[in-house]
């Protein structure tokens, strides 16, 4: 049987160590033996990593694949935006994942953005329509939102500032993902939102994660991580077969694609794309 074509994209950080620089790359390596549609590269809170994750998005490039940078705004002036802006394009980039980030601790001014609307109305104004953009979507809903609603209409401003689709939060609950869908559509919003996947494998890392960006890890799943405490292997297993199922229940319902974030590590993407015969999704 033919499948729809899908769009897979995997995300890395920007390594700092010569020893993060070599996992990156043998990372890269294994995942892009899947020929992913791209590779995106997180860009730290107040462009604490500018240059590392222009490093990394121009070596992606080199090795053969296209690259996609975040670029969140807080913190910066439209003028540093604008000449990063124009390094990308001098490089051949041409999509960005656009954001408003989070402010650093100790760090003074919020800068001359306030939303991710206004960054991406600038990159616009600024680059026509030379990148896609994708923006963040929140099936959960931000922490800061004033009220789901609030949030929903805030993604709506985001698309209507330029974006042409989204990428979300992770999730565990299928459900928020489709709700939102049906919500972005009653208001006119039809742009792909493509779910974000976040493989479960270290129980600690992943609930810090959550709580710090409103991530839902519900109790069945938590109860059972708990349980495994230091049986890395038995949780590893659990895990895989949670979020296989869930983007067996995404893809069977029509979700565009699916965005990994890999924390840099190839092998929990990897076992996810196996058994999810994820290949078959991919145009020849
Ligand atoms: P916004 O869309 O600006 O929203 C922020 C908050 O403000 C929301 O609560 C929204 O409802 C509210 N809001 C927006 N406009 C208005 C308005 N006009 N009036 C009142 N309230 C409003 N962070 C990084 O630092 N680097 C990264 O590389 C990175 N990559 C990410 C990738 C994805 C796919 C996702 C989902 C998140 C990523 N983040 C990253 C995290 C992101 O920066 C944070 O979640 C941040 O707190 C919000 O960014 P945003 O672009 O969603 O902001």
């Amino acid at each position: 049987m033919t499948e729809k074509t899908r769009y897979f994209s995997f995300e890395f950080f920007p390594p700092k160590t010569d020893k993060g620089k070599e996992k990156f790359r043998t990372t890269l390596k294994t995942l892009g033996r899947f020929k992913p549609y791209y590779f995106s590269v997180t860009f730290g809170a107040g462009g604490s990593t500018q240059q590392g994750t222009y490093d990394t998005v121009t070596e992606i490039q080199r090795s053969g694949h296209q690259a996609a940078p975040h670029l969140s705004c807080i913190g910066s002036t439209r003028e540093n935006v604008l000449a990063l802006l124009n390094r990308y394009r001098d490089a051949g980039i041409n999509r960005l994942v656009a954001l408003r980030g989070d402010m650093p601790s100790g760090m003074q001014s919020a800068g001359e953005f306030r939303y991710a609307s206004e960054l991406i109305e600038f990159i616009r104004r600024e680059t026509g329509d030379h990148f896609y953009i994708e923006a963040a979507a929140y099936p959960e809903f931000h922490p800061q939102a004033l009220s789901p609603d609030a949030d929903i209409e805030n993604f709506k401003r985001k698309i209507d500032a330029g974006a042409n689709g989204g990428i979300t939060q992770y999730f565990y609950n299928t459900d928020a993902y489709f709700r939102f869908i049906d919500d972005c559509h009653k208001i006119g919003v039809d742009a792909p939102i493509v779910p974000g996947i976040m493989p479960i494998t270290n129980y600690i890392q992943l609930s810090r994660f959550s709580d710090m960006c409103g991530a839902e890890i519900p109790r069945w799943i938590r109860k059972r991580l708990q349980a495994y405490a230091d049986d890395t292997v038995s949780l590893r297993a659990f895990g895989e077969d949670v979020v296989a199922a869930m983007c067996e229940t995404l893809l069977h319902h029509g979700c565009p694609g699916l965005h990994f974030y890999t924390m840099n590590q190839a092998d929990a993407v990897s076992a996810l794309w196996q058994r999810l015969e994820l290949s078959r999704y991919q145009r020849a």
